[in-house]
């Protein structure tokens, strides 16, 4: 059984791996043959956006199967974008996803609250990415209806978060590398199933299950 990798920046050619590969819309035509991938309008990168290239270059793909997500796209505090300019990208990110039948991968730093506030009634499925957060935000999220996905920082001194990873119930967990080099994939997946008590077969089928469900158009 492979190991699947929901969000990455950095392809490694490992036959054992299933990747999501992150493209950042405006890097599209550089795509590996084959690769699946999600469309990313990123919250750090909206000088240059614009809606009506976005919505050109998803209507390229919006009948490839490997174009698996809108995402990642969101909200975050420590960019220069203020809060009203990025809510209005994701609603048009939202607009995407929804028409071409795509769940959301979702970025989001020091919002958490607008994002709840903004996703409530939504019902195009979402993931939030990179999660290393406190258990009662992790509670929050599930409840409205997101995926989780952790990755790296289950490696930093902070055990905390190993509760809030045991706390997210299976059939909405995802992993993942991201952007960072440090730890492949199989060494998150190593360390989540030592966190979790499980063996890493079980965690493996059961990511693949989550695969299927979460990306199920
Ligand atoms: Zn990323």
């Amino acid at each position: 059984m492979k190991f699947f990798d929901v969000h990455t920046h950095l392809l490694k050619d490992k036959p054992d791996t299933n990747a999501v590969l992150n493209v950042f819309w405006q890097d599209l035509e550089n795509l590996p043959q084959g690769q699946p991938f999600s469309l990313s309008a990123h919250p750090w990168d909206l000088d240059t956006y614009s809606a009506a290239e976005f919505e050109q270059k998803l209507q390229t793909h919006i009948d490839n199967p490997l174009f698996m997500a809108v995402g990642e796209c969101g909200l975050d505090k420590n960019t220069a974008f203020n809060p009203d300019f990025q809510i209005s990208v994701l609603n048009e990110q939202y607009k995407f996803a929804e028409k071409s039948g795509r769940p959301m991968i979702i970025h989001c730093v020091r919002s958490f609250e607008l994002l709840l506030k903004w996703q409530k009634g939504k019902h195009v499925k979402m993931l939030v990415h990179g999660f290393n957060r406190k258990i009662e935000l992790l509670r929050e999220l599930i409840k409205a209806g997101f995926y989780l996905s952790f990755g790296a920082a289950l490696f930093e001194d902070k055990t905390s978060l190993n509760a809030v990873l045991a706390e997210c119930p299976p059939d909405r967990l995802f992993l993942e590398t991201d952007d960072q080099e440090k730890y492949n994939i199989e060494e998150i997946y190593k360390k989540v199933a030592s966190i979790l008590e499980v063996d890493i077969e079980k965690l493996k089928a059961q990511i693949l299950e989550n695969r299927t469900t979460f990306f199920k158009q």
